[in-house]
């Protein structure tokens, strides 16, 4: 047991439980990239009991993974101390060394486009956090590396808003943190939605507050994401005088895939000029 336990390392501050979120007392083993593996958690059961280390809960290695506790939501009016330190500690992970850059890499976006979200990295999962129209934190989103969407315990829906949004003429909205990071990349203003479709008067409020003439809101390519784009442009429609709804290419999924695949500054203007601006008033409608 003790040669064994020599592969985990402990998680501490700043580096909390995979499994619990917790930073004292679990262990953490991992993969030469430095993926969490396996975790030995005292304060989650699993069916396998490791004496007094606690449980054991494989993250990968056949394939199998533990049922997370899914997105919690939400009663607290303002997200604790804990959660802003926790936040606070991945930001100042991911300004380390080559944390951002390779982060960045991975998703096929810009390193400059993460830190302007204020992102930070937990061992390989990336924190995003969701803060309403005047900047205020209101949760975090996170990101693990399979692309699985949390929420630390206790976060409210918010908006992904970089640092440097003040007065544009322009903004993009979009959905999730990588969609925003991708079109930031570009040079666009851009802030996100936490969801498709969720956040729709703090995202009108918050055009009204940078006194945008256009909002250009980029759907997903599905279905869905066209109905929920749709609600937002009708909701940003009472703040804003021109408000386009544009989708990438049929060949992609969204606007990460979109951009990863070479879209550039021109294809993506030409698209939102050959799009038209929607109609005030319209429910349930799209034009
Ligand atoms: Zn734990």
């Amino acid at each position: 047991m003790s040669s064994l336990l020599e592969r985990f390392k402990r998680t501490r501050k700043g580096l909390p439980c995979p499994v619990c979120e917790h930073s004292g007392w679990c262990m953490v083993e991992f993969d030469g990239s430095g993926e969490p593996v396996r975790v030995l958690c005292p304060r989650t059961p699993s069916d396998r009991r490791w004496g007094n280390a606690g449980y054991l809960h494989v993250l990968r290695d056949d394939g199998r993974r533990p049922e997370w506790n899914g997105v919690t939501v939400l009663r607290t009016k303002t997200p604790s101390a804990a959660m802003q330190a926790r936040m606070r500690h991945a930001q100042e992970r991911l300004l380390f060394g080559d944390h951002a850059v390779r982060a960045a890499r991975e998703l096929g976006l810009q390193p400059e486009a993460l830190i302007a979200l204020g992102a930070g990295i937990e061992w390989s999962t990336l924190l995003f956090p969701m803060r309403d129209e005047a900047g205020r934190l209101m949760g975090v989103r996170l990101r693990r590396p399979d692309a699985t969407k949390r929420a630390i315990t206790g976060s409210r829906n918010g908006l992904f808003l970089p640092s440097n949004l003040e007065r544009e003429s322009e903004v993009f909205v979009c959905e999730g943190p990588t969609d925003t990071a991708a079109l930031l990349g570009l040079g666009f203003h851009a802030f996100g939605l936490a969801s498709a479709g969720t956040c729709t008067k703090m995202a009108a409020r918050l055009v009204a507050r940078i006194a945008a003439c256009r909002a250009v809101v980029v759907a997903d390519n599905d279905d869905a994401g066209l109905a929920s784009a749709y609600r937002v442009a009708h909701s940003l429609r009472l703040m804003v005088r021109d408000v386009r709804v544009v989708t990438p290419p049929s060949e992609f999924k969204d606007a990460r895939d979109w951009v990863r695949s070479g879209a550039t500054v021109a294809s993506i203007r030409a698209a939102v000029d050959a799009s038209e601006s929607v109609g005030l008033v319209v429910i349930g409608g799209r034009s």
